[in-house]
């Protein structure tokens, strides 16, 4: 059933689902473009995927044993044809299915990239949303360590081009399938003698996929999750090799690492390596970005086989960390702040301000109430230039009857030392020239 707001009705965003305000989306785009800046000086071009895909997507490609296919999905099924669909929950899959339809790995390796929201119904709390934004990329084709090493690289010199400190890498090798069936065995006899200290969730992991179970995030099992079978004592010569030119390679760009063994991550995919940044300094909502090697993934997903490297970074976590870090840039000001006592001038005005933007300046308008028959309506030059003062604009251009009847306009700067700062006249019709001079250096 539908239902209707009445007309008084106040209506608010979802639960879990936020507003990004204009004080905040500047930081959301200096964090945007620090990303395309960072992506292109590594070879990775930007795709876009539908945010709706079919659910067979997900249960294949995520995995149907993992927390985001067990309960996190917004799943629905199409009024009008039935299909069923489901809001991305993470994107890997996504790209995967579009490089598969679209043949993109045909004349060889192909770097991508994304940033987009995803959706998990979690319960909501700090740095964990319904829906919340992804900085993604994945390295389609690529089959040597060196990628693996590259992906770690590349997050590494990003959160430094960011100025983030604060934050550690964890990696483990999660070896080929053979290794980790061997481990499966070793994990379930070994979890069969604890049984008794087995949450809810790890009795059903126990038979469906009982990896995940070291990554159990109940401080009561952690002892025992600790001492189980470890997948690295598993691994044969060439997953060895893999992890130690991965950790070489790590070590020769100066991004220190360290092995968790119990690293696992949330999704079914992955293979040989994977790896977490983590912060310490946002509570339980520590990881940043995850990722890792996912070899099998086009195969799950009906393609050739191709091996793949990718991760996904939390968007929020990174800006929220960056802020407690007093990180984030300040909030954009306009250079300049026109100052129109009549309104009569308004023509003259807006042609000279498009000039100057033109130019690059950029340049806010005062803006009056609406027209009465009572004559003037820009309001006093005293509330005018306290607009103007708030608005954070470093010059006021002053578009008085007298300046205008020499053909100019008063240029007088607000912020700085005043004793400096004389107001100083200009011909409108050299606006060109002059514009340079009010634009942020
Ligand atoms: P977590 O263990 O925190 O639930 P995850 O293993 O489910 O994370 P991934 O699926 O690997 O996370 O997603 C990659 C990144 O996306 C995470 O490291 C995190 O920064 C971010 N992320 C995941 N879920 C959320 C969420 N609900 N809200 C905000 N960010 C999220
Ligand atoms: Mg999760």
């Amino acid at each position: 059933m539908v239902e209707k707001a009445s007309k008084a009705d106040k209506l608010s965003a979802i639960k879990g689902m936020n507003d990004i305000l204009p004080s905040q989306s500047a930081h959301w785009e200096w964090f945007e473009e620090t990303v395309r800046g960072v992506m292109a000086t590594y070879g990775y071009r930007n795709i876009r995927t539908p945010i709706v895909e079919p659910t067979a997507l997900f249960v294949r490609g995520t995995g149907d044993t993992t927390d985001i296919v067990e309960k996190e999905m917004y799943s629905f099924e199409d009024r009008l044809n039935g299909e069923h669909l489901t809001l991305r929950p993470e994107n890997t899959p996504g790209v995967v299915r579009a490089a598969i339809e679209h043949n993109l790995t045909y004349e060889g390796g192909k770097r991508l990239f994304y940033m987009g929201p995803m959706f998990r119904h979690e319960r909501p709390q700090r740095g964990r949303y319904r829906q919340f934004y992804q900085l993604g990329a994945e390295a389609l084709g690529f089959s040597g360590s060196e990628v693996d090493a590259e992906a770690m690289v590349l997050v590494h010199q990003l959160f430094e081009k960011l100025g983030l400190k604060q934050f550690r890498v964890e990696m483990n090798s999660l070896g080929v399938p053979a290794e980790r069936l061997a481990h499966r065995q070793a994990l379930i006899t070994y979890f069969e003698q604890h049984r008794n200290e087995l949450d809810a969730d790890a009795q059903r992991r126990l038979l469906t996929n009982p990896l995940r179970i070291l990554d159990t995030k109940n401080p009561a099992m952690q002892d025992m999750v600790k001492a189980a079978p470890q997948l690295l004592s598993f691994l044969g010569e060439s997953s060895l090799k893999h992890l130690d030119t991965v950790k070489g390679l790590l070590d020769a760009c100066g991004v220190a690492w360290s092995v968790n063994p119990r690293l696992v991550r949330g999704l079914d995919y992955y293979s040989h390596t994977v790896f977490e940044f983590i912060t310490d300094e946002l509570g339980a909502q520590g990881t940043l970005c995850g990722g890792g090697r996912y070899d099998g993934l086009f195969e799950i997903l009906g393609g050739k086989p191709t091996p793949a490297v990718g991760w996904g970074m939390g968007i929020e976590r990174v800006l929220e960390l960056l802020k407690t870090q007093s990180l984030l840039p300040a909030e954009p000001t306009p250079d300049a702040f026109a100052i129109i006592p009549h309104s009569d001038s308004l023509p003259v005005v807006m042609t000279t301000l498009q000039t100057l933007r033109a130019q690059g300046v950029c340049v806010q308008m005062h803006a009056a109430g609406a027209a009465t028959s009572e004559g003037e309506r820009m309001g006093s030059m005293k509330s005018q230039f306290k607009k103007a003062d708030s608005s954070g604009a470093r010059f006021a251009l002053v578009f008085g009857a007298d300046e205008l009847a020499q053909g100019c306009v008063a240029i007088k700067a607000l912020r700085g030392d005043p004793a400096q700062n004389q107001q100083r006249l200009v011909p409108l019709a050299d606006a060109v020239r002059w514009a340079a001079s009010l634009r942020q250096v």
